[in-house]
């Protein structure tokens, strides 16, 4: 088998060749350096197995140019940027790593939300610029007491909640398929979204992409936020629209945001790139300045893409990942992508 692996560090392409040498010892593996798309095919595509991350985008274009190929490894539990229907339309298996780290997720969520609560960017930034040793303009507020919204309470957002427990934060939840065992045994309640947009003083976002919660907060939605709360997004950009969240911001109907991913995060990686070799096509640009402006705000942080990124997580997720070539290889896949009509 001829496997193809794009972004992985040094000490991960060890890991990955010694592990594949016990399972899959006649196979030949190849590191890219970078991310895969439509612009960026490598001339060698005989690969039968192609291995990538969340920044890379395998759609029609990206599989067209591998004649031969059996699986997509995605080392990452979302996979809206992989082609689920055109895989599984080219009998091509499709999996992903369905939970590494719901820990590792919900911990930097709340790094987010203490970051931002405590004003801890500020207070090191301004010691680090001015010299100025004091806590001036750096009063935050307690999390006890504050009531937190979690959309989205599958295993991330579960894990959230068991962490605000910690914190005697006041818990309430919005998930399209509420789990009523769960809240009872965790001691939270469901409601409606919009009331707990109404409630709450944090959001936190735990939902995956999907046409249902693309744009879930929007210019209607993120107005019925409690006037003054933060919201925390470390699922997918496009859960929020970018613009309506510079508004909110900019109206102070948010006190702050902590965004580990945005819309078109992608481009944000390479924009150089994007400019000199980059189409508009299928990209807003808009959106794109509007990164820009977020970036400036000081009540908001950005950060990129980074709540995965434990040592921990990296090796449940190299494990998995070796699982699943390793099952392709051998004909009996595992974590396969269930697809949605
Ligand atoms: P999960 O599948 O365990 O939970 C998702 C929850 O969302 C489920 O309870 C589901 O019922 C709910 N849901 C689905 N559709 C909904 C809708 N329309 N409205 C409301 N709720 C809905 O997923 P998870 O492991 O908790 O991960 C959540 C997301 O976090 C992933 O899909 C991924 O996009 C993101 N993620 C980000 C990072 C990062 O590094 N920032 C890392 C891992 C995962």
């Amino acid at each position: 088998m001829k496997i193809a692996i794009w972004g992985m560090k040094e000490w991960e392409q060890e890991y990955v060749k010694g592990a594949l040498s016990k399972g899959a010892s006649d196979s030949e593996i190849v590191f890219y350096d970078g991310i895969l798309n439509p612009d960026t095919l490598p001339p060698k595509n005989d690969f039968d197995i192609i291995s990538v991350f969340v920044d890379s985008t395998v759609n029609k274009a990206t599989l067209d140019h591998f004649p031969n190929l059996k699986g997509v490894v995605t080392r990452s539990t979302g996979y809206d940027h992989v082609d689920v229907k055109e895989c599984a339309a080219r009998n091509i298996v499709a999996s992903s790593v369905p939970s590494y780290g719901e820990n590792t997720v919900a911990e930097f969520a709340f790094a987010l939300i203490l970051a931002l609560s405590r004003k801890v960017y500020a207070a090191v930034d301004n010691f680090r610029e001015t010299g100025k040793y004091s806590f001036e303009g750096l009063m935050g507020f307690d999390l006890k007491g504050k009531t937190i919204g979690v959309i989205g309470t599958g295993r991330i957002g579960k894990y959230a909640i068991k962490i605000a427990k910690g914190f005697d934060m006041k818990i309430v939840a919005y998930d399209a398929f509420p789990n009523e065992a769960m809240s009872q045994e965790l001691g939270f309640s469901y409601m409606p979204f919009e009331e707990v947009l109404k409630v709450s003083d944090v959001v936190t976002i735990h939902v995956p992409f999907l046409p249902e919660t693309e744009h879930m907060f929007n210019e209607k939605t993120l107005p019925l936020m409690k006037k003054g709360s933060i919201l925390i997004n470390t699922s997918r950009g496009a859960v929020i629209k970018t613009e309506a969240l510079v508004a909110a911001l900019d109206s102070g109907q948010l006190a702050g945001a902590g965004l580990d991913v945005i819309e078109e995060e992608g481009v944000l990686k390479d924009e150089m790139g994007f400019v000199l070799h980059g189409t508009p096509e299928g990209h807003n640009l808009k959106t794109m300045i509007a990164n820009h402006v977020l970036s400036d705000m000081p009540n908001v942080l950005l950060t990129p893409h980074a709540a995965f990124n434990t040592k921990e997580a990296l090796i449940r997720i190299l494990d998995t990942s070796i699982e699943d070539i390793q099952g392709i290889v051998n004909g009996s896949p595992v974590n396969v992508i269930k697809v949605k009509n």
